[in-house]
C-alpha cells in the first residue's frame, strides 16, 4: 500500500498484533497511529520488530505509590489486614510532600520499565497526612505524563465517618483535580454511610468510584450487594470498580453466579490483587490455607469488566513488589489454576483491554488514530506472554520511545579459538 511517506515518522515493520497475531506494519505520524497495514511501501526511518507480540501499554486499574517502599519503616509481626493498616497509619504520620514524591517516583519508573503506560494509584486521604501524599502525587502525574497516564483516586483508608474532616479533604481534593474518588467501607464505623457518602462526593463531582471492598474470606456477609444497589440507584453503572472482593473466593458456585450476574446488570467492575490478597488473607490457619483470591476470570463470562492489579509494593500489605502486571497475570493464573491458551490468553487482557474498559480510558489499543502506544514483548503469541513472562523489549508512548530493555545474552566460551 502506498502512503505519503513524507508524512511519516517511523515505520515499525512486522509486529504481531492483535488477538489473531497477525503479522503487520505500524505507521506512526504525529505521535498517532496513522496505518496499520502488511508491507507499507514507504521510505520512512523503521525498525524491524521481527515477529515479536506487540500490546497496547499495560494498564494497572490499582496501584497505592504514596505508601510504597516503606518496608525499612515497619516492622512485620502477624501479616494480618488490620496489621498493615496499623502499621502504614503510624508510618504515614511521618511521611512528607517530598518523601511520598521520592517514593513514588522509584515505583512508578519500575512500572514503566516493566511496560506500564496507564495506572489509576490511589492516594490515602485524612486528617493526619491531609493533602500532602494528593499533591506528590500529582506532580508526579505531571512529571511522568510523557511515559504514563495517572490517574488518581484519592480516598479514605482510615474510614470516613468516623474520621471527622476526612470528607472536607476528600471534595478539596475533588475542587484540586482528583480523578476518582474510593472508598474502603470495611474500616468505617458505618460501612453503607460511607458508600452513601462517596456516591454523593462522585455525583457532585461527576467522578468514577473504585471502593476497596469485602476484604475477608468471611462468606456470611458483603457490602458488594449495597454497593450495586447505588450503581443502579444513582444511575453509575460502567463508572464503579471494587478492588479485593476475596469473599467472592468462598462463597458456593450458585452465589456466585448470582452475584456474577448483579455485578453485569449494576455495571461494577472487578479488580483482583493477587499479591496482597495471597499475602494476606487466610492468616490464623496452619495447615490448607485458603487462597482468597477472587476468581475474576469466571466473572468475565457474565460480561463483567474485570483487571488484575499490583496494589501495593515494599510494604505491609504486601513486602514484595517488581511493578510487572505481567507478573501479575502469570501468577493469578497459577492461583486460579487455568493453564488453557484462551484462558492465559484473558489473563493478557486482564491486565490491557479490560482495565482500560474499567478506568473508562479513551483512544486505549493498538488502532488507526490512537495514540502510538504500546510495548514489544519478547514473544510470538498472547499465550506464552503470560507463560512465560516475557520480557517487555521497548515501549512506545505518544510516538516516542520511553524504554529499552535489550534481551539477555548468553556469553558462550568459544573451545578452541
Ligand atoms: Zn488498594
Amino acid at each position: 500500500m502506498a502512503l505519503d511517506h513524507t508524512a511519516l515518522d517511523y515505520i515499525f515493520r512486522n509486529a504481531r498484533v492483535g488477538g489473531n497475531e497477525e503479522i503487520v506494519d505500524l505507521a506512526i505520524a504525529g505521535g498517532r497511529i496513522v496505518l496499520i497495514a502488511a508491507n507499507i511501501a514507504a521510505d520512512a526511518p523503521e525498525e524491524d520488530i521481527a515477529g515479536k507480540l506487540v500490546v497496547p501499554g499495560f494498564v494497572d486499574s490499582h496501584m497505592h505509590l504514596d505508601k510504597s517502599c516503606i518496608l525499612d519503616r515497619c516492622n512485620l509481626y502477624d501479616g494480618t489486614l488490620a496489621e498493615a493498616i496499623m502499621q502504614v497509619a503510624a508510618a504515614k504520620r511521618g511521611f512528607t510532600e517530598e518523601d511520598v514524591y521520592e517514593r513514588g517516583r522509584h515505583t512508578l519508573e519500575k512500572a514503566i520499565l516493566q511496560g506500564t503506560m496507564r495506572m489509576r494509584t490511589h492516594v490515602e486521604v485524612d486528617p493526619r497526612i491531609g493533602l500532602k501524599g494528593f499533591k506528590a502525587v500529582q506532580r508526579l502525574k505531571r512529571d511522568f505524563a510523557w511515559a504514563v497516564d495517572l490517574e488518581i483516586c484519592v480516598f479514605p483508608q482510615e474510614g470516613l465517618l468516623n474520621d471527622p474532616g476526612t470528607e472536607e479533604l476528600l471534595i478539596e481534593a475533588c475542587e484540586r483535580g482528583a480523578d476518582v474518588v474510593g472508598g474502603c467501607p470495611y474500616t468505617d464505623s458505618d460501612p453503607h454511610g460511607q458508600i452513601a457518602r462517596i456516591f454523593a462526593i462522585a455525583q457532585r463531582f461527576d467522578r468514577d468510584i473504585d471502593f476497596h471492598l469485602d476484604f475477608d474470606i468471611d462468606p456470611s456477609w458483603m457490602d458488594l450487594d449495597e454497593v450495586c444497589r447505588q450503581t443502579h440507584a444513582t444511575g453509575r453503572g460502567g463508572r464503579v470498580a471494587v478492588g479485593h472482593v476475596t469473599k467472592l473466593s468462598a462463597i458456593p458456585s450458585d452465589r456466585f453466579v448470582a452475584t456474577a450476574r448483579r455485578l453485569a446488570d449494576a455495571g461494577v467492575a472487578v479488580t483482583v490483587l493477587p499479591a496482597t490478597d495471597l499475602y494476606l488473607m487466610g492468616r490464623g490457619r496452619d495447615r490448607d490455607v485458603p487462597r482468597g483470591v477472587a476468581p475474576a476470570h469466571r466473572l468475565i463470562d457474565y460480561g463483567v469488566a474485570c483487571s488484575i492489579a499490583t496494589n501495593n509494593v515494599l510494604n505491609p500489605f504486601t513486602p514484595f513488589g517488581d511493578c510487572s502486571l505481567l507478573r501479575m497475570a502469570n501468577l493469578y493464573a497459577n492461583v486460579a489454576q487455568i493453564g488453557r491458551p484462551a484462558e492465559l490468553e484473558s489473563c493478557l487482557d486482564m491486565v490491557t483491554t479490560l482495565p482500560a474498559r474499567l478506568m473508562n480510558a479513551r483512544n486505549y489499543g493498538i488502532a488507526v488514530g490512537n495514540p502510538a502506544d504500546f510495548v514489544v514483548l519478547d514473544c510470538a503469541n498472547r499465550a506464552s506472554a503470560v507463560a512465560e513472562l516475557a520480557r517487555p523489549l521497548f515501549g512506545v508512548k505518544n510516538g516516542r520511545r520511553t524504554f529499552v530493555c535489550p534481551p539477555p545474552r548468553l556469553l558462550r566460551e568459544v573451545v578452541g579459538r
